[in-house]
C-alpha cells in the first residue's frame, strides 16, 4: 500500500493505531511527538536509578490488549497481574477502606457505617452492569462520524435506561446509599472522566461494574510503561519512523481540504492520512483553527474532555 501516512501524537490511542495500520499492509508512517518519548499520558520518569509510572497506574478489560496484540499478529509479551484489593482508599479524618472484588469482604470494611451494605451494593451493581452490557456495543464502542449516527444509536439503548442521562452520579449514589464515605469511594470513577460526580451524569456507574465485577483491575509486571516499550519496539521493526521533540503548530489547508501540517521548527508534513492523537478540542481550535473551538470556550468548556467521548463535532 503506497499511501503516505502522518501520526500526531505517541500515546496508547497512536501507537495502537499504527500497529493496526501496519497490519493493514501501510508500509510509510511517520510519528511526529512533541515529547522526547513515546507513551503521551502513560509515560515514565527516571531519576537516581529509580523508574516511575507517570500517569496510569492499573487498566481495566484486559481483554482488550488480548484483542489488540492478536489482530495485529503480535506475541504478547506483556504479564499482567490482577489486583486484589483493586486501591486503598484513606481519609483525611483517618478512615481508610480497602476496595476488594470480594463482595463478602468489602461488605466487611464497610460494616461499621453503611447497614445492609452487600444488598445495597449488589442492586447498584446489577443495575450498573445492565447499563454497560446495554450500551457496549452500541455506545460505547462506536466511533460516531455524525449528529444523526449518535442519535440513532441511542434510540436503540434501552428506554430504562434514560433516567440515568439526566440525573447526576451523585444522585443516583444519595438514593443508593446512607454513609458519606461509600457515595465518596464510588464517585471516583467520574475522576477518571476529567469530571466530578455532580456533573457526570449517572450513566457512568457502568465504570463502578467495570471496576468491581466485570474485569477488574490490572497492572503490569515491569511496570506499566512497558505497554509502550512493547509497541513501540514492535512498530521500530515494521518499519515506523519516529520524530519526537516535534511538536506541530500549524495546518496547510486547499480549500477546505488539510492538506500537510507545519511545526514550530517550520517543517512541512504531507501526507495522504492524518492521524491526530492530539486532544480533539484543542486541536480543532489551536492547530485547525476551527472557530467553534476557541480559547474561550475551550478555557470556559473545558472541553478537552471531549475526546473521551470521542464525539467529533463536539
Ligand atoms: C494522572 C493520570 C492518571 C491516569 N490513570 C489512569 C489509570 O490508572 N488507568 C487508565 O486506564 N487510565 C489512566 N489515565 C488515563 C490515560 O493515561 C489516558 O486515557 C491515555 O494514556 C490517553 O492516551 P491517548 O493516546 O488517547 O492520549 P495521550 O496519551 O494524551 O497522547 C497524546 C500525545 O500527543 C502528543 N501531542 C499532543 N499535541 C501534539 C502536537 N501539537 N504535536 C505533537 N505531539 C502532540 C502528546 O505529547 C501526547 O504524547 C490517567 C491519566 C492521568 C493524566
Amino acid at each position: 500500500m503506497a499511501k503516505k501516512v502522518l501520526i500526531i501524537g505517541t500515546g496508547l490511542g497512536a501507537l495502537s493505531t499504527a500497529l493496526r495500520l501496519t497490519t493493514q499492509g501501510y508500509t510509510d508512517i511517520t510519528m511526529v511527538e512533541k515529547y522526547h518519548q513515546p507513551g503521551g499520558r502513560l509515560n515514565r520518569i527516571e531519576s537516581d536509578g529509580f523508574t516511575f509510572d507517570m500517569g496510569p497506574s492499573f487498566f481495566s478489560m484486559s481483554y482488550e490488549f488480548k484483542e489488540l496484540f492478536d489482530s495485529c499478529k503480535m506475541e504478547n509479551p506483556l504479564v499482567y497481574q490482577k489486583l486484589e484489593p483493586l486501591y486503598r482508599v484513606n481519609f483525611a479524618n483517618g478512615k481508610t477502606f480497602n476496595i476488594y472484588t470480594d463482595l463478602d469482604k468489602l461488605a466487611a470494611e464497610f460494616e461499621a457505617i453503611e447497614p445492609n451494605f452487600k444488598a445495597k451494593v449488589e442492586k447498584y451493581l446489577l443495575d450498573a452492569k445492565n447499563v454497560f452490557h446495554d450500551t457496549e456495543g452500541i455506545i460505547v464502542k462506536q466511533n460516531f462520524s455524525s449528529k444523526a449516527h449518535y442519535l440513532l444509536q441511542l434510540t436503540r439503548v434501552p428506554i430504562k435506561h434514560l433516567p440515568h442521562v439526566f440525573k447526576s452520579m451523585w444522585t443516583e449514589l444519595e438514593n443508593s446509599f446512607e454513609s458519606n464515605e461509600v457515595k465518596v469511594i464510588f464517585s471516583l470513577v467520574a475522576f477518571f472522566l476529567g469530571a466530578t460526580p455532580f456533573d457526570t451524569p449517572a450513566v457512568y456507574k457502568l465504570l463502578t461494574y467495570t471496576e468491581l465485577q466485570h474485569d477488574g483491575y490490572w497492572s503490569v509486571k515491569g511496570g506499566m510503561y512497558r505497554i509502550v516499550e512493547v509497541i513501540y519496539e514492535e512498530l521500530i521493526k515494521r518499519g515506523v519512523k519516529f520524530q519526537f521533540n516535534t511538536e506541530i503548530n500549524g495546518c496547510v489547508e486547499e480549500g477546505k481540504k488539510v492538506v500537510a501540517f507545519t511545526d514550530t521548527k517550520g517543517n512541512k508534513y504531507d501526507a495522504d492520512v492524518f492521524v491526530v492523537n492530539a486532544d480533539a478540542a484543542s486541536f480543532r481550535g489551536r492547530i485547525l483553527n476551527r472557530k467553534k473551538y476557541n480559547e474561550e470556550r475551550l478555557s470556559q468548556n473545558g472541553m478537552d474532555s471531549c475526546a473521551i467521548y470521542r464525539i467529533p463535532w463536539c
